[in-house]
């Protein structure tokens, strides 16, 4: 399988598509005819996915990735850069290691393979990308100093990127997700979970495909005229910001 083949559909790369979001989006674009690759520490990826090892805070490892997809898939021209951790804690507790480890993942990960994705994408001319950033990102959330700081960084990230490698074709755009089921939220106590609820204008909290659907749409050659937008998929949670 080569890229110059034109009957094949475009080449994307998801990081942390081993389960939750990153999974489903890369399920997803695999049934609309991309050929995908998910990376993760884990390696494992949904059925029809190319599974690569990748830590996103290893710079090596990200290299070695791309170019194991370009190998068997060829070059990148969609990415959906959403590997995340928490770590979460209030600030009085929280150590330079639970920051700068989440900081690490979150943010200098997001950069890592966006830079190493461009280098193809300039050349093609061509490129899509997405960042995974989070509501947190916006509206700040107690106990999770150094996810909200990652997360708002992903914007400077995106609208600059934007900025930099807008004239050659290549978009890169944020989704804000609000409060989506996975294995992420399903540690939160009960109490958290209902008080999100009810500050929810859906009155719910979000599906994966409500996260996939957006993703679905930014990643398409339609959208070419779309770049350094933040999209919210939070059921109005951060209308406003
Ligand atoms: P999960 O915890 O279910 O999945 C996280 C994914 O990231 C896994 O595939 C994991 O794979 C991968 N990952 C973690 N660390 C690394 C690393 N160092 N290198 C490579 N891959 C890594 O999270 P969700 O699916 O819930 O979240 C996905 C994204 O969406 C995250 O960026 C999150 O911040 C964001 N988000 C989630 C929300 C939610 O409510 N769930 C809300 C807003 C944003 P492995 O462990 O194998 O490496």
């Amino acid at each position: 399988m080569t890229v110059e083949d034109p009957d094949q559909g475009r080449v994307a790369l998801v990081t942390g598509g081993s389960r939750g979001i990153g999974a489903a989006i890369a399920q997803a674009l695999a049934a609309d005819g991309y050929r995908v690759a998910a990376t993760s520490r884990s390696g494992t990826a949904p059925e029809g996915v190319l599974p690569v090892v990748c830590d996103v805070t290893d710079a090596d490892s990200v290299d070695a990735a791309f170019t194991t997809v370009e190998k068997e898939l060829g070059p990148v021209e969609v990415l959906v850069a959403n590997a995340g951790i928490t770590r979460d804690t209030l600030l009085a507790r929280m150590s330079e290691e639970d920051f700068t480890s989440v900081l690490d993942t979150n943010l200098t990960g997001a950069y890592r393979v966006i830079r190493r994705a461009a280098r193809a994408m300039t050349r093609a001319r061509f490129g899509r990308i997405v960042v995974m950033s989070s509501v947190v990102g916006l509206l700040g959330s107690a106990g999770q100093v150094n996810y909200a700081a990652s997360k708002a960084g992903l914007i400077g990230i995106a609208r600059s990127v934007s900025r930099e490698l807008g004239a050659r074709g290549v978009t890169c755009n944020v989704v804000a997700p609000g409060f989506i089921s996975t294995d992420m939220t399903a540690v939160l106590p009960d109490k958290v979970i209902a008080d999100y609820r009810a500050r929810i204008p859906a009155r719910r909290l979000g599906e994966v495909d409500d996260v996939v659907n957006a993703v679905r749409f930014l990643t398409s050659d339609a959208t070419s005229y779309i770049t350094g937008a933040v999209i919210p998929v939070d059921g109005g949670l951060g209308m406003g910001h």
